[in-house]
């Protein structure tokens, strides 16, 4: 009998979403370009469920029922053209093409459009959780027309984690949507997991801990509020011991973050929209400063401040000040990424509603959290707030944690510790709060250089002064 759904490109997700498919009921069709791949699928978990193994992509799609459901899991980028070009002669109106892959948003509406042109269905889905969440359940972020979700999205659903048995899945909006709120999704993980390595190196570097002493500390917060996944398996790296050398396995890892380009796009898109998003900025620029190894070289012999340490006392209440600024810091990092899914959703029109995002974070992905129910239940409050930091939670939560994020923050400045994350996060709370920006002495320049013109607070209308000229009024322009 023909198989419901089909999924190409069996490297680790591919294949353990197909694995997923399976274990849920579903007849699944496997195929990859290599087909050894899809020998070996069969061979170690045949017995899970009952998968149809294609040899060809023509093999592959003859093996579905109608309309077709394919699922791609190829490498992003030309290889999932080159998957498309190949499968699209062979499919028929009203078939179903999702892209799981990490996929450039703007590359899936160019997708979406050319097949919506030969009447097939293209669903760009950003998938989250890596090899575990596929085989035990993503977080799905499917973007796409409703009828495709109609046919696609309950099968998603099935197999996407479960919380409050609500499934982590839920269409995201047309074309793009899916795949831009992915994007946005690894930019704020770029973002926690560099608040989360600060705080690590203040303790460290400020208050003498070992890492052992400071995966104690993740544990202890893990259990509050800052329970997460990125809390729990950052605790877990830290209490890890290098085999070989008995030392503290961070200890032994050479110091360069990298990163395969998903923040980088969440930087650049934000740009694009202009929304200041300067959590994610810093943390993208912190794994580039990491890895600029003649630049770091060429530095190290700066000078640094005489003050090293906290003295014992500081040390000892230090840990409870930085766990207030971790939590304010990460609090701004995720109103600016959803920041950018308003601003996102504005400019292409995609309608999504950011509570629902928060919604399906909850499970399965890197960045699942306790903390989403907060931001859910904010958004659930007003869908259109201009910033999660002004709901009754988050305010009063930046408002008990601010002298301490204060003091962790100058900490950092006096150590000498670079806390990127922290300090970006906190000036730009200041400057949302703030009455009066110096951009107004910004304008004043731009004036003054290039005759750029400003306005006034008592009057209507765009000004211009003959800076050369004193006590000579303006002139409206
Ligand atoms: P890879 O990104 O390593 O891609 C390998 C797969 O792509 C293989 O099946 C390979 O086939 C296939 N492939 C490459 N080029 C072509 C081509 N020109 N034509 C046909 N097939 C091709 O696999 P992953 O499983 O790691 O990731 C799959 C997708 O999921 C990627 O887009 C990735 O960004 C995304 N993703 C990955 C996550 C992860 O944790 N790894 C998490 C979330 C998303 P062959 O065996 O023949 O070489």
């Amino acid at each position: 009998s023909p198989a419901r759904i089909g999924v190409t490109g069996l490297a680790v997700m591919g294949r353990n979403l197909a694995r997923n498919f399976a274990r849920h009921g579903y007849r699944v069709a496997v195929h990859n370009r290599t087909q050894a791949r899809t020998t070996a699928l069969l061979e170690e978990f045949g017995h899970e469920g009952e998968f149809v193994a294609a040899g060809t992509t023509e093999e592959f799609v003859a093996a579905l029922e109608r309309p077709r459901l394919i699922v791609i899991m190829v490498k992003a980028g030309a290889p999932t053209d080159a998957v498309i070009d190949e499968l699209v002669p062979l499919l028929d109106e009203g078939d179903v093409v999702a892209d799981g892959g990490n996929a450039h948003f703007l590359d899936t509406r160019r997708r979406e459009a050319a097949l919506r042109e030969r009447g097939l269905h293209f669903v760009g889905s950003g998938i989250s959780g890596g090899e575990q969440g596929a085989l035990e359940g993503p977080s799905i972020m499917p973007g796409g027309t409703p009828e495709a979700y109609r046919v696609l999205g309950p099968l998603l659903e099935d197999i996407a984690a479960k919380v409050d048995g609500k499934p982590c899945c839920t269409h995201v909006g047309p074309d793009g949507a899916g795949h831009f709120v992915k994007m946005v999704h690894n930019g704020i993980e770029y973002a926690d997991m560099q608040l989360i390595a600060e705080a690590y190196d203040l303790l460290r570097h400020g208050a003498g801990l070992q890492p052992d002493a400071i995966a104690e500390v993740f544990r202890t917060w893990n259990a509050g509020r800052l329970e997460s996944y990125l809390i729990e398996i950052t605790a877990e790296v830290l209490a890890r011991t290098d085999a070989a050398t008995g030392k503290p396995f961070v200890d032994v890892v050479l110091d360069q973050a990298e990163q395969k380009g998903t923040g980088r796009w969440t930087v650049q898109s934000a740009l694009e929209l202009g929304v200041p998003v300067s959590g994610i900025a810093e943390a993208v620029f912190a794994r580039s400063l990491s890895g600029s190894v003649p630049l770091r070289q060429a530095g190290r012999g700066l000078p640094g401040p005489t003050e090293t340490w906290l003295d014992s006392a500081a040390a000892d209440r230090f840990a409870d000040d930085v766990e207030q600024a971790l939590y304010a810091s990460k609090m701004v990092a995720y109103a600016q990424g959803f920041n950018q899914i308003q601003a996102g959703s504005a400019e292409y029109s995609w309608q999504i509603d950011p509570g629902e995002m928060a919604t399906i974070w909850r499970g399965g992905c890197i960045i699942r959290a306790r903390f989403l129910d907060r931001i859910r239940a904010a958004y659930e409050a007003d869908r259109e707030r201009p910033t999660l930091l002004t709901d009754a939670h988050f305010r009063e939560a930046l408002g008990s944690a601010q002298s301490a994020w204060r003091r962790v923050v100058s900490v950092a400045a006096q150590l000498g510790v670079p806390a990127p994350g922290f300090a970006t996060a906190l000036a730009y709370y200041d400057g949302l709060r703030a009455e009066r920006l110096p951009a107004a002495l910004v304008q004043g320049q731009r004036d003054f250089f290039g005759a750029h013109t400003y306005r006034r607070v008592d009057r209507d209308g765009t000004f211009h002064t003959r800076w050369e000229v004193e006590g000579r009024p303006e002139e409206q322009r």
